[in-house]
């Protein structure tokens, strides 16, 4: 059984007021039924990482560099990360795929890097609009997550994120056919690449545009074992509304 994972990457949001936000959701779940996860800019996450101590909320960062340490002003590596508390770590999102024009190739050799380390590396993978409407969706996610993920990969070290890009931020979601679609794509594409077991491990979360309103509908499509929640991850008061449709789920 896969363990459901809510996951809020807060982007680049938040100072120091922020904290009271994620203080809140840990005074509402001291013992969910699924995993939650928030990862805030650099800049809060040891502190946060603090905060939440003693709640069963993880933290992670948004992104990490390939080597683990060195000549490389502005970047945070995977054993930085580590040691400001966090469990895991985005990496391939499509934010930065865009605009710092990451490869699939760079986001595997981070992944590498961020499993080393121990930490649990969320792997974002979607298609464009144009992809999409040029019916190349499937072609896409399926380079995409055999160039990201790296060999070793189990259960606990890889989540993957299935994030349309056209949905990040827009209010667009994809059909649940569409969404029941890719996720099913990906856990055929899972099994045959690491077995049976391991691919059936590997969680595999839905994100673009997830509220409250829609949560309950995308968390009933099979194989969406959770969201990575950008906006309305950002107050406790949404995030909640998620959190709870995937409890129920
Ligand atoms: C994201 O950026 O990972 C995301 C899913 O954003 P939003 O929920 O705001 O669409």
């Amino acid at each position: 059984m896969r363990r459901k994972l809510a996951a809020g990457n807060w982007k680049m949001n938040g100072t120091s007021a922020a904290l009271t936000e994620a203080e809140n959701l840990a005074k509402s779940y001291t013992s969910p039924d699924i995993d939650l996860l928030i990862c805030p800019p650099a800049t809060l996450l040891s502190r946060l990482s603090d905060a939440l101590s003693d709640s069963p909320i993880a933290t992670g960062g948004q992104d990490c560099h390939a080597a683990t340490s060195g000549a490389h002003t502005g970047d945070v590596s995977a054993e930085m990360l580590k040691d400001s508390g966090a469990t895991y770590v985005i990496l391939g999102h499509s934010e930065r795929r865009d605009t710092y024009d990451e490869e699939s190739e760079d986001v595997r050799a981070k992944a590498r890097t961020a499993m080393e380390n121990g930490l649990t590396a969320v792997v974002c993978l979607g298609e464009s609009l144009a992809q999409r409407e040029a019916n190349n969706t499937l072609d896409i996610i399926g380079g995409q997550l055999a160039g990201s993920v790296p060999d070793g990969a189990t259960g606990e070290t890889l989540v993957i994120a299935y994030e349309p890009v056209w949905a990040i931020g827009t209010g667009l979601v994809p059909t649940l056919e569409q969404i029941a679609e890719v996720h099913g794509f990906i856990r055929e594409r899972l099994i045959r690449r690491f077995g049976e077991e391991t691919g059936n491990a590997i969680r595999i979360l839905y994100g673009g545009s997830v509220k409250a309103s829609n949560a309950t509908e995308i968390f009933s499509v099979a194989d969406v074992d959770g969201a990575l929640v950008g906006g309305a991850s950002l107050k406790a008061s949404d995030f909640s509304g998620i959190i709870d449709a995937l409890e129920k789920a």
